[in-house]
């Protein structure tokens, strides 16, 4: 196809504000599309010269794609004036069209022509699709010293074979700003209705290749038949399933049990990997970003895991965490020293160690597993994780591997959250243990726990001593709010407020790290007004901010109301009890 075809019809998918047009436009593209062209319309209709999965960019700067144009456009003009008509117009594709090209014809000999037709540009022949992929594929290749210059000549050799109107696409493919109304889901449909194959076949088809080239080419040659027999392919990344926010309510209300999850304070990879097939040979690993970016090089740590633990062909879903010397979990801040670091990885290394934790396996030893549920990915996950000599190892002793817990009891979620923060992790994920993998997806079957939008100033009337090795700790803390509109009064009078003004409205226990329950302990331990058995009442003097999922009607506390999921936050150190939330904003929050 020649380029101005194409640039044609791009012009005329722009102008069409339609959605079912738009499709209908691409659809056209991509039938009158050659077999050779087919994979590359299929990827510049979206802006892309390259598919998602693969790491190559073109590696150009826009100064680069100015001068290119400049020089293209004539010995009068300068990459200024391609900089000053930017900045009036505010795009790119606006201002090469601006121009006339093809003066600087005798100079255009760098536009690549390896389809071996010997048509290196500049003799007036046609440009195509293919000549521009090729020439931009050959431009990303470009490295070293000197490179720069190399990419800048042969994008002027393009651009030098280009009219007004090729040029105005050419630029925004180059930059990456393509923005003719075609999204993901238009080229989708415009496969299925030129191929004549279900938008589903097409959708899966995407989803584990991740190449809209490929699959359009398929779809045509092969049909649904040949889309179905597409599969991941351990070493070319796929979209990371994403999560929504959400309750532990919502949670179980939906699946009946959750699948709980620890969530991490790091950063999403996607590990690929296959071992040595001899001595003689090395395993390849591949480490993606949640972008699909290649960050193997910056995290040896995962490399050698792999090397170490896994005995199959495998595609992982995880998170790298930066850790202590002791393993424990540093901030996310810590993770980003080494993500994505080109150089001094050794160094960095030194100053900052990482650790990959796995939650999903999307393709183990020949099998595709993203149809299965999660529960069966999770044993494939530690079945490939586990040490292949000790069959009955315990799940925790699993290096790499995060917990999975089934449960239908919010306490014990609770217990789990609360145990996820002193861990030093985020908090939960709670996942819905039937669903599959949806790559790309923020969808409802992965939820990470709503952070808490409101949250409540309580004063603590109560406590419980704990058990075990929380023995000496006062914890499970009751929390009351003060009843009546007279708070206003009251606080004028001193910071004094009488217990019976204050009614319970739960009881906190979660969030808490043996450290703070310590520091609870001494500030609570001398209001002690009394003691029966673990039960302590506590005279109103300290004020706990807390957080909650909701507020429900309870015949439990003297409120009448109950704290669903109440998190402490903070004490408050600067506020007295008479200055705590009331149970008229209790109830306010409630109705909104
Ligand atoms: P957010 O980045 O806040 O949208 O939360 C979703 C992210 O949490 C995912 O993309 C992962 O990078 C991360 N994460 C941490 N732990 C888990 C887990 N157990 N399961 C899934 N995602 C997790």
């Amino acid at each position: 196809m020649e380029f101005a075809t194409f640039a044609d019809r791009a012009a005329a998918i722009e102008a069409e504000p339609a959605d079912l047009e738009i499709v209908d436009l691409v659809r056209e593209l991509l039938e009158d599309s050659g077999t050779d062209d087919l994979e590359i319309v299929a990827r510049f209709v979206q802006g892309r010269v390259f598919p998602a999965w693969r790491s190559r960019t073109l590696d150009i700067g826009p100064n680069s794609c100015y001068e290119a144009i400049a020089r293209a456009a004539g010995t009068n003009v300068g990459s200024d004036d391609v900089e000053d008509r930017l900045a009036e117009v505010g795009e790119i594709g606006e201002v090469a069209a601006s121009y006339e090209f093809g003066g600087q014809r005798g100079l255009g000999a760098f536009t690549g022509g390896t389809d071996g037709t010997g048509d290196a540009g500049g003799t007036g022949d046609e440009l195509t699709v293919r000549e521009v992929f090729e020439t931009l594929e050959e431009l990303a290749a470009a490295e070293g010293s000197g490179s720069q210059d190399r990419k800048t000549d042969l994008l002027f050799g393009l651009f030098n074979r280009c009219s007004s109107e090729q040029a105005r696409y050419l630029a925004r493919l180059v930059l990456s700003e393509m923005r003719i109304g075609v999204g993901e889901g238009a080229v989708r449909d415009a496969i299925s209705e030129a191929f004549d194959v279900p938008v589903e076949g097409v959708e899966r088809a995407l989803q584990v290749s991740n190449d809209y080239g490929q699959v359009a080419r398929v779809a045509r040659e092969d049909g649904l038949e040949g889309l179905d027999a597409m599969e991941l392919e351990v070493g070319r990344p796929i979209q990371a399933m994403l999560a929504q926010a959400g309750t532990v309510i919502d949670a179980l209300e939906e699946w009946e049990e959750a699948a709980v999850e620890w969530k991490y304070d790091g950063a999403r990879i996607q590990l690929h990997h296959r071992p040595a097939e001899s001595n003689e040979t090395a395993p390849e690993t591949g480490v993606f970003s949640r972008n699909m970016e290649d960050v193997t090089d910056a995290l040896p740590e995962v490399v050698e895991y792999a090397a170490e633990t896994l005995e199959g062909p495998v595609i992982l879903d995880g998170e790298v965490v930066a850790v202590d010397d002791d393993g424990a979990p540093l901030p996310f801040q810590e993770v980003l020293k080494r993500f994505r670091r080109k150089h001094d990885v050794e160094k960095a290394r030194e100053d900052v160690t990482v650790r990959p934790v796995f939650f999903d396996c999307l393709h183990a030893e020949g099998d595709d597993l993203l149809e299965e549920p999660l529960t069966t990915r999770h044993d494939r996950l530690r079945a490939m994780l586990a040490d292949s000599a000790d069959p009955e190892q315990n799940a925790a002793d699993i290096e790499g591997l995060s917990l999975l817990w089934h449960t239908d009891d919010p306490d014990e979620i609770e217990s789990i959250d609360a145990e996820a923060l002193e861990g030093g992790h985020e908090g939960i994920m709670l996942k819905n243990p039937a669903s599959t993998y949806s790559p790309g997806r923020r969808g409802k079957h992965w939820r990470k726990r709503k952070p808490d939008v409101e949250t409540l100033d309580c004063v603590v009337t109560g406590a419980e001593w704990g058990e075990g090795r929380r023995a000496t700790f006062l914890g499970t803390f009751e929390l009351s709010v003060r009843a009546g509109d007279d708070g206003a009064e009251r606080r004028s009078a001193g910071s004094a407020v009488e217990s019976q003004t204050l009614e319970t409205v739960g009881k906190v226990a979660t969030g808490i790290t043996d450290e703070k329950l310590e520091e609870l302990t001494e500030l609570l331990e001398p209001h002690i007004a009394s003691e029966d058995g673990q039960a302590v009442d506590l005279e109103p003097e300290v004020v706990f901010e807390v957080g909650y999922e909701e507020i429900q009607t309870s015949p439990t506390y003297s409120s009448g109301y109950a704290l669903r999921f109440p998190r402490f936050q903070a004490v408050r150190h600067d506020k007295d009890p008479g200055d705590s939330d009331s149970l008229e904003r209790l109830e306010r929050l409630r109705e909104t």
